[in-house]
């Protein structure tokens, strides 16, 4: 369930139409509603809770919408952080969310940012490699502390919406084995700059079938039993993110509810803390883009091309991964028209979709890119030299900007000619 639905105005978020902002803000922008962020964030942990889960942490995975207002409404709720760099670590913290409930993971962590994770004290680091478990003993003995460390096991399971997005079989970059994790794990426990204290797994995006997690849960249940019985201590299982949304034309993915109930009897009676690492769940479906038709260019074959002020740079999940995005008319209209719909960027992989049924629509008219609150303006860049698309949240009949769309002149500030050029 979320929170954009049509009113009177067209179509809203929460108390305020989605036109009104786009004549404050200006297009394209995208906009978030606060009470779908919460509700998400809520209905997570309470299935969790309902499926017997004690005091899970919900370290929402920040990648997947990053701004630290964001991270602030969930950090309220009791959120916690999974981070991907030190500039993930920094939004987190700047959000108010202590280090204790933050998990520093990641394929390649460089030492500085290593070094900072320690120093500010992260929860975990999710160790991805044992070339990486020996630069984190190296930092920590320098700086004459205790990392805390849990191990990324790749339970070689295939999951995730797109090849782009799985991140679960051997043949992925993302962690270890099983058996490397039990080695790895015995020989941390000895080393006095390390304190092992769980292992995770992360097996893909976009997941709509608890099939494959139920598998690779099990293995991780397998992976904590056998880490105890050989006497070694077991405080955390962390069981990443990776759960579905609906973007409209995909398979319904499990619910919340169905996950939590499946998570709950893979995990019955383990005597230890789970985490979770939920990033699309939260915010996919919490978000939109909204975007101005420039033109309508009809070929003279018969294709028809809406050209939008919004463009790859801006969203580029449908280029990227052949994502689908439901659009909407922020105005109903009736009738149909079957429209390719691109935007200005000079490469042809600037396409949202092709041959798509819509409502016919004209130059000046308004639309919204739905479940665009993850993976959106987080990827966001200035290719082609455009600004970096704004960020608005909306909360109730009130709305902010919460980032602002960048002027040229800081843009092209950022850019240093030497004195020799
Ligand atoms: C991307 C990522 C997540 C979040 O994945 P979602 O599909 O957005 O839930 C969680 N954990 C790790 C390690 C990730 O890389």
């Amino acid at each position: 369930m979320n929170h954009f639905e049509y009113g009177p105005e067209g179509l809203a978020c929460e108390g305020v139409s989605l036109a009104h902002i786009a004549a404050e803000v200006g297009t394209p922008v995208y906009v978030y509603s606060r009470a779908t962020l919460e509700r998400h964030f809520t209905v997570f942990r309470d299935a969790l809770e309902l499926a017997g889960v004690a005091a899970p942490l919900i370290a929402y995975a920040v990648k997947a919408n990053s701004n630290v207002a964001v991270l602030k409404v969930l950090g309220d709720l009791g959120a916690g952080a999974d981070t991907v760099s030190e500039g993930e670590v920094r939004r987190a913290l700047s959000a108010g969310i202590p280090a204790d409930r933050i998990v520093f993971s990641g394929v390649g962590k460089a030492r500085r940012e290593i070094q900072f994770a320690l120093q500010v004290g992260v929860a975990e680091i999710n160790v991805e490699s044992e070339p990486e478990l020996n630069l984190i003993a190296e930092v920590a003995a320098e700086l004459g502390v205790r990392a805390k460390v849990a191990f990324r096991v790749n339970p070689d399971v295939a999951a995730g919406g797109h090849a782009k997005i799985a991140t679960g079989k051997a043949e992925n970059k993302f962690g270890v084995s099983f058996a490397e994790a039990a080695r790895l794990y015995a020989n941390a426990s000895n080393n006095a700059a390390l304190e092992p204290i769980g292992v995770a797994c992360h097996i893909g995006s976009q997941i709509t079938d608890l099939a494959p997690m139920r598998a690779a849960f099990s293995k991780m249940r397998g992976l904590v039993e056998q880490l105890l019985a050989e006497g070694l201590s077991v405080e955390r299982l962390d069981l990443g993110g990776g759960l579905g949304v609906p973007y409209f034309n995909h398979p319904e993915p499990p619910s919340p509810a169905d996950f939590a109930t499946m998570v709950g009897e893979v995990t019955a009676g383990l005597p230890v803390r789970l985490a979770f690492e939920p990033g699309r769940v939260i915010a996919a479906n919490a978000g939109v883009l909204v975007s101005e038709v420039i033109h309508v260019h009809e070929r003279p074959e018969g294709r028809k091309f809406l050209v939008i002020d919004a463009a790859m740079n801006d969203l580029v999940r449908p280029a990227m991964y052949d994502a689908f995005h439901d659009i909407r008319p922020l105005v109903k209209r009736d009738g149909e028209a079957v429209y390719d719909v691109v935007g200005p960027v000079c490469e042809t992989g600037d396409t949202f979709t092709r041959d798509r049924p819509m409502p016919p629509l004209a130059a000046g008219d308004l639309v919204a890119f739905m479940s665009a609150g993850a993976y959106g303006a987080a990827m966001a860049s200035e290719y082609n030299t455009r600004p970096l698309v704004p960020e608005v949240l909306v909360d109730g009949d009130r709305f902010a900007v919460i980032r602002a769309r960048p002027t040229y002149d800081a843009m092209l500030a950022r850019d240093l000619v030497p004195d020799w050029v």
